[in-house]
């Protein structure tokens, strides 16, 4: 397969753009090469700037659920850019939207519109402090809730990727405020909070964060009981428990991951689907603590594009179209079909692969023990992972550029595209 474009654009990239990339992950630093040149998108396929088509299962790393360029949501962002693109000032669009985001996850009595995932993580954390009077957190090892300085200690995805426990440019004083335990791990958790619980109150932790399926050290599903126990926990000890369901909202059920685990969090931060492919992500919870936000509550957070009417009319379409009847049970048939035939081509391969899913959400480790925890899902073989990729984007199908992520499965993967998947992964399963 020819990306000579690709390379060329890669080589120019790096001179003005740092890695070549506005975002570490899309660089093919866990797995060798050039990142590939993204021209357009149709359905479930990619088409890179030298004419190769691609299955995608990265989907703009989670947004993409319908696949790409859907035809109803391009004319709802169509019909939204005619009457004007940014106003700075409240729109009906607004309060339907969070009228939908509280009924489709109920645990939300009021939420509060930003454009990325990383803001409404940030603002959820700040508001959690502001409302407990206390400073520490706690968040998983290998756990990814975004950018903001304190939420990159022990971080996932990109951080993973190339192998950072920190990021440079975070103060001591704030990676100490933030406290780690492992994913899965009640007695850590137990043992955290007892430490803390007669520390003075500016001491003691205001709130667990926690991807209720992990999916930025690759998928990692919850354990049975273990959100159950991560919900008493901070119940007990006066924390509170966020969930951040910026991948799994939407994504595992329309109710997202507390409707499907049936856990009720203080807090939501939402993002990637909830935009629709453009940038709108909320956070919200009981109205009692939303009501510390400002102009309410002394807890400030605003924003310039925040509520913007073309991506709340792609994610207000977006949803409506998630909301007919019989989509998670297609996409779960789907997903089962895809994953469970690569799990049976490994098989055949005699290649030691873990399958890991949650309805549309996977990730296949290159490891012979179960993946339960970053520290298990570290023991992968990650050139082992390297080879696989490259022989699948070869043959056409576009996986995330690391071990550390999770693929995506849309409604546009039809037959043929899931067929072309499991034909180029019987052939590239042999190779490495
Ligand atoms: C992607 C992601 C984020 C960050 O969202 P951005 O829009 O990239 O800032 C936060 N939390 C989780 C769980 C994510 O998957």
């Amino acid at each position: 397969m020819q990306r000579e474009r690709s390379e060329a654009l890669s080589e120019r990239a790096r001179r003005v753009i740092p890695g070549g990339v506005n975002s570490p992950v899309r660089a093919f630093r866990g797995v060798g090469g050039d990142p590939v040149f993204v021209a357009r998108g149709k359905g479930p396929y990619l088409y890179d700037v030298d004419g190769n088509e691609y299955v995608d299962y990265v989907g703009s790393w989670g947004p993409l659920i319908l696949g790409h360029a859907h035809p109803e949501v391009l004319e709802a962002i169509a019909k939204a850019a005619a009457d004007g693109t940014s106003f700075g000032a409240p729109t009906e669009r607004e309060v339907r939207f969070a009228e939908t985001l509280t009924r489709l996850v109920p645990s939300m009595q009021k939420v509060r519109l930003v454009s990325s995932g990383t803001e409404a993580t940030m603002s959820a954390l700040r508001l959690a402090r502001g409302a407990t009077g206390r400073d520490k957190i706690v968040k998983i090892d290998g756990g990814y809730h975004g950018h903001a300085d304190c939420l990159l200690v022990a971080a996932g995805s990109g951080a993973a990727t190339l192998g950072l426990p920190g990021s440079a440019g975070v103060t001591d004083g704030t990676a100490a405020d933030t406290l780690t335990v492992p994913w899965n791990d009640e007695a850590a958790l137990a043992a955290l909070f007892a430490a803390h619980a007669r520390e003075p109150d500016k001491r003691r932790i205001a709130a667990v964060i926690v991807e209720p399926v992990c999916g930025n050290m690759g998928c990692v599903p919850p354990a049975p009981g273990w959100l159950e126990a991560v919900r008493r926990l901070t119940r007990e000890h006066g924390a509170l428990l966020i969930f951040d369901e910026v991948m799994t909202g939407f994504r595992v059920a329309l109710g997202g991951a507390q409707a499907r685990y049936q856990i009720e969090p203080d807090l939501t931060c939402l993002g990637k689907i909830v935009g629709g492919g453009l940038p709108a992500a909320a956070y919200g919870g009981r109205a009692d603590l939303m009501a510390h936000i400002a102009p309410d509550g002394p807890v400030y957070q605003a924003g310039t594009l925040s509520g913007n009417p073309l991506a709340v009319a792609a994610g207000e379409k977006t949803l409506e179209l998630l909301g007919r009847p019989g989509i998670y049970e297609a996409l779960e048939r789907s997903s089962a079909q895809l994953v469970d035939g690569i799990a049976a081509l490994a098989r055949e391969a005699g290649v030691p692969l873990i399958a890991n899913r949650v309805g549309s959400m996977f990730t296949g480790f290159f490891a012979n023990q179960p993946v339960v925890d970053y520290s298990s899902a570290k023991r992968s073989d990650t050139a082992r992972f390297g080879r696989f990729f490259h022989a699948m984007l070869d043959r056409g199908v576009y996986l995330a550029p690391s071990q550390f992520e999770a693929a995506f499965v849309s409604l546009a993967h039809d037959g043929r595209a899931l067929d072309r998947t499991l034909e180029a992964a019987k052939h590239a399963l042999k190779t490495v």
